[in-house]
C-alpha cells in the first residue's frame, strides 16, 4: 500500500514512521510511505504557500497554486483509490474507516496549516475528509501520522501476530479488557488466577466476559 503525504512540514513526519511497527512496514515492502514538500511545487521566489484571507480576517490560508502542481504531478504517476484532506470538519477517524482504508491501494493525504485551505483545493481534488477528534491542532501531520499508523497496523503481514489486531478495542466492536504480564504477584496484587489455568477455553471465556464489562462501563454506545 502506497502512501504520499503533501505538507509544508515534512520534518514533522520523519520520526513516526522511522520507528517500530510502521518502520518495519516499509522494510518488509508492505507499506511504502513518501513526503512531499509543499513548498517544492511553488513558483514564487519566496516559495510561499500561503496569503491573506480574503474577506479580511486573522489567519492565514494555504494558497491553491502549490497543492495543485504537488497533487497534479503526484496524480501522473499513479491513480489515487483517495484524495484525504485532514481537517477538524471532516468525519471523526474510527476503526470502521481504518478497516475500509486498510484495503486500498494509493491514497494521498493532504495536511493544512495556518487557518487551513482554500476551498477550491477541497473542492477540486479531495474524496475524503478525515478528522481525528473534536480539537484543532495546528496542522494536519499528526493526523496524517494517526491515520497512517492506525490504517497500516491492519495490512495483513504487518503485525507479527497477525490475530492481535483482531482483538484489539474497537475491531469486534468491544473493547480490549485488562491485561497482565509478570510477575503474577506484585504488591500484594495477583494476576485473575484463571490466567494462569492453562485452559485456553475458559480463558476465552473470561477475557470475552472482561471485555464486555469493560465495555458497558465505559462505552456502552458501543453495545447499541
Ligand atoms: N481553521 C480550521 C483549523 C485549522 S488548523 C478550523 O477551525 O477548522 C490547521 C490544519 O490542521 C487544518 O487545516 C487541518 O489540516 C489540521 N487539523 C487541525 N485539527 C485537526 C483535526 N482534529 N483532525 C484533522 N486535522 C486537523
Amino acid at each position: 500500500m502506497r502512501f504520499d503525504i503533501v505538507t509544508v512540514l515534512p520534518g514533522l513526519l520523519e520520526s513516526p514512521f522511522a520507528h517500530s511497527i510502521l518502520q518495519r512496514a516499509q522494510k518488509k515492502g508492505i507499506a511504502e510511505i513518501q513526503v512531499h514538500n509543499l513548498r517544492d511545487y511553488t513558483s514564487n521566489k519566496q516559495k510561499s504557500v500561503d496569503d491573506y484571507q480574503y474577506g479580511g480576517g486573522s489567519g492565514m490560508v494555504m494558497m491553491i497554486e502549490p497543492f495543485a502542481n504537488c497533487i497534479n504531478h503526484l496524480k501522473t504517476q499513479r491513480e489515487y483509490d483517495e484524495i484525504i484532506f485532514m481537517s477538524p470538519d471532516g468525519e471523526t477517524l474510527n476503526q470502521q474507516i481504518t478497516n475500509n482504508l486498510s484495503v486500498k491501494r494509493s491514497i494521498m493525504i493532504l495536511c493544512g496549516h495556518y487557518k487551513g485551505i482554500d476551498q477550491r483545493i477541497r473542492d477540486t481534488f479531495v474524496t475524503r475528509e478525515i478528522s481525528i477528534g473534536d480539537y484543532v491542532l495546528s496542522g494536519g501531520e499528526l493526523p496524517a501520522a494517526v491515520l497512517v499508523d492506525a490504517v497500516v497496523r491492519l495490512i495483513p503481514g504487518v503485525l507479527s501476530d497477525e490475530t492481535s489486531a483482531l482483538s484489539d478495542s474497537f475491531q469486534d466492536g468491544l473493547l480490549d479488557g485488562p491485561l497482565y504480564t509478570r510477575p503474577a504477584e506484585w504488591n500484594g496484587q495477583a494476576v485473575p488466577p484463571i490466567l494462569l489455568s492453562g485452559n485456553t477455553g475458559e480463558i476465552e471465556k473470561w477475557r470475552h466476559e472482561q471485555a464486555l464489562e469493560r465495555t458497558k462501563n465505559r462505552r456502552p454506545d458501543l453495545l447499541k
